[in-house]
This record gives structure tokens, sequence and C-alpha cells, in this order.
């Protein structure tokens, strides 16, 4: 017998370890792979969304949630899609947000919806928030979400900022000849609004025609190149429980983060698996190795201890870690909306 999240009993040893010895304490959800923005390093220009009758419901999103807290996870992020075009989120936020043991309840949005949702997200015990920011400028900004307003995204930072969370951050997508002369701009933008900022490698994840990833690639070392002409970066120790290497600017609150899926493989301490919003476990964003969870709630509706046994047996399938190779073809055909980024 497992202790559930109503006992809320200690762990004493953790039960979630893969064959590589590595613990898995962070679960992220996709609760829906549809968006109200389109960007092209996402997704396709024409998405075949999953149709509703194949999405897990919110209630079995808490239940496998609340099955994983069960087994050591102290932290779940709420992804997409949009995560906050799903109808009725906040009820998933209001009943996962209070579960035993979960001590980190995320979330990472496009920011469009936050104006509306940002009150009720702090309420239900939503504690940061990653927000996708790629650009200042609302020509590019358009061209890169495919039509896209930026004003839209801009208040719902204000929004969030207002709100008052314990950390906000911007997620930035670099790419080489369509963003890189902004990385200064961006950083002034999270110094003047006093939150922290990653910046990422773009990862070969599903085809999209927009531009060719190898052609556009640009590395964090050249991200961080750029930063460090105009200002000292401090090493930090800091973690956020992701894979971002944190660095800190002397007297600002701001810190720099850079997650570099190529150039500093962060796959020796990998900590997490992702739920996609059809209730499939991926047990590693850039492999295929998965089990259907949906399957298994929807079988025994009644039973968790069955859902625990299936989460503990994933971790004998979880990899090594992914194999990304920007001169090829993408071999994961999935695109990130589907995987929950
Ligand atoms: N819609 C929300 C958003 O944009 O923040 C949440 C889902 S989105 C898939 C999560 C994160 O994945 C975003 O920060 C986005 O920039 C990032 N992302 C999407 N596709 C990516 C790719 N191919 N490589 C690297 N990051 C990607
Ligand atoms: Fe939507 Fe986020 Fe993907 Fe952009 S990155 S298309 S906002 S899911």
């Amino acid at each position: 017998m497992f202790p559930t999240s109503q006992t809320d009993a200690p762990q004493t040893k953790p039960i979630l370890v893969d064959r590589f010895g590595r613990h898995v304490t962070y679960l992220r959800i996709s609760v829906t792979d549809r968006c109200d923005l389109r960007c092209v390093y996402c997704m396709a220009e024409k998405m075949q969304f999953v149709s509703h009758s194949q999405l897990l419901t919110l209630e079995e999103m808490v239940r496998i949630g609340q099955a994983f807290v069960d087994l050591g996870v102290t932290k779940i992020r709420i992804s997409g899609g949009e995560p906050l075009v799903r109808r009725n989120i906040l009820y998933l936020f209001r009943t996962l947000g209070v579960t035993p043991g979960l001590n980190d309840f995320t979330l990472t949005t496009n920011a469009t919806q936050l104006p509306k949702f940002a009150n009720d997200l702090k309420k239900a015990g939503v504690t940061r928030i990653n927000i996708s920011l790629d650009t200042l400028r609302q020509d590019r900004f358009r061209n890169i979400t495919r039509n896209g307003d930026i004003n839209n995204t801009l208040q719902g930072i204000e929004a969030a900022v207002a709100t008052g969370f314990e950390r906000l951050k911007i997620n930035a997508v670099i790419l080489k000849n369509h963003n890189h002369d902004e990385i200064l701009d961006l950083v002034e933008y999270a110094v003047a609004h006093q939150i922290d900022i990653s910046f990422i490698e773009e990862m070969p994840l599903g085809a999209i025609s927009e531009h060719n990833r190898a052609e556009t690639y640009f590395s964090s070392d050249q991200t961080f190149s750029v930063i460090r002409k105009h200002y000292e970066l401090l090493p930090s120790m800091e973690t956020t429980g992701g894979p971002s290497r944190y660095f800190r600017i002397p007297d600002l609150k701001t810190r720099i983060g850079f997650i570099s899926p190529h150039s500093h493989n962060f796959c020796d301490s990998c900590n997490r698996v992702r739920l996609t919003a059809e209730g499939r476990l991926l047990l590693c964003l850039g492999q295929e190795h998965s089990v259907d969870l949906r399957q298994v709630v929807r079988s025994y509706p009644d039973d968790d201890e069955i859902l625990r046994q299936t989460i503990i047996d994933s971790m004998a399938i979880k990899p090594k870690g992914h194999e990304f190779d920007l001169s090829k073809d993408p071999v994961i055909t999935r695109h990130m909306n589907h995987t929950g980024g």
C-alpha cells in the first residue's frame, strides 16, 4: 500500500527511480494541445488537434497528478498547447493545487489570458509562472506566432506582475536572423519588470516549414557572449528544479537562465516526466517511450493502486536521454504543443 495524498505521509525513500538512478520528482501536464497562437518553432501551420473525446478529462488529470504526488513528485507544471484556453481550467488548478505534498505548482503560458486568470491562479496556489516572449516587436511577434497580437501577451505580463507571484520568468527561444538581435532588449525588459529570463535553444520536435532549424540555430554560448558584453554575469548555484543554468547580474533581481538541449545536455540530471493531454506518459521529451495512462484510469476508475504501480513500472523504460540532431529531419514527429513544453 502506498501513502496517499490524503494521509500526507512523509517520503522516506524515493519511489520513482529509473534505471540510471535518476529520481523523478517533477511532472509536467499538457492540459490541451490547442492554442490561440501558432508559433513557428512549435507547431506546423496546419495542425491536426486531438479530438475532445480523446482528451483526458480534468478530473482524470487531477487523479493522475495526485497519484504522482503520492509517489514522491513534489513539483507539477501545467503546460500545453496553451493551458489557459482549456475550458474550465481553473477547476484543475483549484483541485490539484491543494494536494498535500505538492510544494511547487507552476504554469507555462503565452500570457494572452492572464489578465482574466492571474488573480484566480494565485488564489489556487500557483507560485511561479513561465511566460513565452521571443520578441518585443509587433511585426516580428505576428510573424513568429503566425498572427498573434503582442499587446495581449504584454498586457498578460503586466497583469501577472501586478498580481505578485513568487517568481515570473520569460522564456525566449532564440533563432539566428529572426530575433537574435533582440537578446539585450529582452534582458532589459526582464530587468525593468524585475523578473527572470531564460534563453532556449530550439529543439527539433515535429516538422515545421518556416525556417531550417540547423540554419537558425543560435547556441546558448552565443547568447551568453552577447549579454556578457553589457552585463556582468555571475554563475549561480540556484535551481528551479528545471534544466536552466542560472546567472545573476550584480545588484539586480533578474536572473538569466540558459536552457541548452544541444550545447549543454542536461539529460544526466533529468528529474521529470510528461503527461500529454490524451493521457500518454512520455518518459523523455526527445524519445517516444511512453505508457498509456488514459487506458489505465478508464479501465480502473476506482483503483489508484494499479495506476500508481503502472507509474512505478514506467520508470523501467525511461531512456537515458534525447539524441537531437539538427542536421537531419526530426526523428520525433510530435510537436511541442502535443508534448507540453
Ligand atoms: N503555450 C505556452 C507557452 O507558449 O508558454 C505553453 C506551451 S509551449 C509548448 C512551452 C514552451 O515551449 C514555450 O516556452 C515555447 O517557447 C517552448 N517551445 C515550443 N516549441 C519549442 C521548440 N521546438 N524548441 C524549444 N522550445 C520550444
Ligand atoms: Fe502556442 Fe506556446 Fe506553442 Fe506558441 S509555444 S504555439 S504559444 S503552445
